[in-house]
């Protein structure tokens, strides 16, 4: 049976619910037992069965099974954040002493977490140029416990070459984590990469809404145990009405994401040509770094790229072009069915190789009409120019 065949039951059972078809939302912190005996045999198992609201509800279990279906993972675990899923993912293999090597065009606030919390607790970090590919290896120590992946890189949208990436790394004995939010796991096979952990920030594409924050841990029963661990020990549960979404949300990411694909490439070659653009950062177009990974590896591209505008436009052009917008609204986060555009202006945080550039914008394509979306841009630039 295809994935997308699967999806629609995974973590399903009507018959143990009325016939219902959705499996109904459980608020749970206390979970009975009925001896001292049972209760006993639950401490000795507390990830089998239910023990407490936090460890597992058939809310979060039946969420979970969808997710491990989607990412191709025998686990995966629900967290409150597409965050909190990242800093649980590396705490869970990284200690005082140890080193991690992390892909220089990461998610921002991945890169706080490592320059902050992991820095402080004795964690170094390398940040190393996406492109590095076999390369890796020359950055890799005895004490590398983990290599982080991220393709397309955020606001950049440089693709890795993550099958040799995920070779060199293992050959020192490290875990590759992936953060996979971008394709949503329905454009790319994390495991068939090689990659151990795949995270994603279910608050994007699977829950499709902008009205929910979640992430997702996927992995093998290998490193389930000390990944749960690490989400128990520091108190990260997801909640229930937000599972209820998230399963939602699920069973459609196979309708929605062709869709924000489609219109994400007809913006993108339409920006192509605009005389004020410089260049398009999206991983299906020959200019972006690392598109003959993206061809390889991925099966699609879904709705989140960016483009640099040239170098005499200034961030108060950006403002008048971005302000007045009807359709694209001015927001964080992405994956919703509505359409999005951010500035980040000429320097997005870069270590390993510095970037400058002229603005840089973000745009996520949603659900609406591709002319109309192309009307409010050519408004905006008419506005820019002004
Ligand atoms: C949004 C995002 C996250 C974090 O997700 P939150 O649910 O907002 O914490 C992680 N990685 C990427 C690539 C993201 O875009």
């Amino acid at each position: 049976m295809k994935k997308q065949t699967k999806l629609l039951t995974a973590g399903r059972d009507p018959e143990a619910n009325f016939g219902i078809v959705n499996p109904p939302v459980y608020h749970a912190s206390t979970i009975l037992f009925p001896t001292v005996e049972a209760l006993d045999k639950g401490a000795a198992n507390r990830y089998e069965g239910y023990t407490y609201g936090l460890t597992a509800t058939p809310t979060s279990v039946a969420l979970q099974e969808a997710i491990a279906e989607l990412e191709g993972y025998d686990q995966a675990i629900a967290v409150p954040s597409g965050l909190a899923a990242i800093c649980a993912a590396l705490l869970a293999f990284l200690g005082n002493g140890d080193h991690l090597l992390m892909v220089d065009s990461t998610y921002r606030p991945t890169r706080r977490f490592c320059d902050s919390m992991l820095k402080r607790f004795g964690i170094e970090t390398t940040y190393y140029d996406p492109m590095i590919g076999a390369g890796i290896s020359d950055l890799m120590r005895p004490e590398t416990k983990v290599v982080f992946t991220e393709a397309p890189g955020s606001l950049t949208f440089e693709v890795q070459d993550l099958p040799a990436i995920c070779q060199a790394a293992h050959a020192g004995g490290a875990k590759v984590i992936l953060d996979n939010t971008w394709s949503g796991g329905v454009y790319l096979s994390a495991p068939d990469m090689g990659v151990d952990v795949s995270v994603q920030a279910v608050t994007k594409y699977i829950g499709g809404h902008s009205d929910l924050m979640m992430g997702s841990i996927a992995m093998n029963d290998e490193d389930f145990i000390k990944i749960k661990d690490a989400a128990c020990e520091l108190g990260y549960g997801a909640a229930p009405d937000d599972c209820f979404l998230a399963l939602r949300g699920i069973r459609t990411i196979n309708a929605r994401l062709p869709i924000h694909q489609e219109t994400g490439l007809k913006l993108a070659n339409w920006l192509d040509q605009r005389p004020e653009v410089d260049r398009v950062l999206h991983p299906a177009l020959p200019s972006c770094l690392g598109h003959e990974y993206w061809k390889r590896d991925f099966t699609g591209s879904s709705g989140l790229f960016g483009f640099v505008l040239k170098e005499q436009f200034t961030k108060t052009h950006v403002a008048a072009m971005l302000d007045d917008m009807e359709l694209f609204a001015i927001g964080y986060s992405w994956g919703g069915f509505e359409s999005l555009i951010v500035p980040y202006g000429t320097t997005p945080p870069r270590s390993a190789l510095p970037w400058t550039s002229g603005q840089l914008i973000r745009i996520h394509a949603g659900l609406e009409a591709v002319e109309d979306l192309i009307a409010d841009l050519e408004a905006g630039f008419v506005r820019l120019n002004a």
